[in-house]
């Protein structure tokens, strides 16, 4: 699924729409607030923005936010910054688009400038989010973010990083991808975590997450998809990988070396 990495990759392919002036919307009502497609005609995009997993397109008008759910994609002009989500099926029909933007660089013929395609209709088109709920951005942790985010939940350390309201953008696989690298065990409940611990996991984020961004995205780790399902040895020590439900998922991880 989108995490904010998928995110961010589509946040910098829009914001070559920076400048332009929205001439016709198209949106699902079924998957977008309702106005959406006239709310937004005339309003001229003055930034592309992203907190977490969500994509903030403002103008001088509303603010539109894109939420990808579980199989959410975008087009920029016909052509996908990521082809392959893990979990979608890479088929691409136009009765899964939920929404369509032309902006005034281009007719308003097919391909529209924007395009956002989602299967199984799980993300959401919003005008003027409320992203208050929403905790540190990934990109954005720091110490003493990671320690706000850990020290009063007693919950699993992986269900707390793919807490939107703690840290807002792990998904699945980059939680798993974090923990693997700072040497920590998925179950581990979040406030047991030394400084220490807290630190490698900060250095992880930070270090691991614009590495993959640069590769293409979430499943660009370590634990690929490929290597998740053949659940194999462990890169770094060779003790063949666990799968675990932790927080409701599925956790791949080394007993290993994380503990
Ligand atoms: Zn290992």
């Amino acid at each position: 699924m989108p995490e904010g990495l998928e995110a961010e990759i589509w946040r910098r392919s829009l914001e070559r729409l920076v400048g332009s002036r929205i001439t016709d919307v198209w949106a699902d009502e079924r998957s977008a607030d309702s106005g959406t497609s006239a709310m937004l005609p005339g309003s001229l995009i003055t930034g592309v923005e992203r907190l977490g997993k969500v994509v903030l397109i403002a103008t001088d008008g509303p603010t539109l936010g894109l939420h990808f759910g579980m199989t959410g994609r975008v087009e920029v002009y016909g052509v996908g910054p990521i082809d392959q989500l893990e979990y979608a099926s890479g088929r691409d029909l136009a009765e899964w688009d939920r929404l369509r933007v032309w902006v005034d660089d281009a007719s308003t013929s097919d391909p529209p400038a924007l395009r956002l395609n989602d299967p199984r209709r799980l993300g959401r088109v919003s005008i003027d989010p409320d992203l208050t709920h929403l905790g540190v951005d990934v990109f954005a942790i720091d110490p003493l973010s990671m320690q706000q985010a850990t020290q009063s939940r007693r919950s699993p350390i992986k269900a707390v990083l793919l807490d939107q309201s703690a840290i807002a953008g792990l998904g699945n696989l980059c939680a798993d991808e974090v923990l693997w690298w700072s040497g920590i065990a998925p179950q581990r409940p979040a406030n047991s975590l030394t400084d220490t611990e807290q630190a490698a996991l900060v250095a992880a984020i930070r270090q691991r997450m614009p590495i993959m961004l640069r590769r293409g995205g979430s499943t660009m780790g370590v634990l690929s998809p490929d290597v998740r399902s053949a659940a194999g040895p462990c890169q770094l020590d060779g003790v063949v990988l666990e799968r675990s439900k932790v927080g409701g998922r599925t956790a791949v991880w080394c007993p290993g070396h994380q503990h």
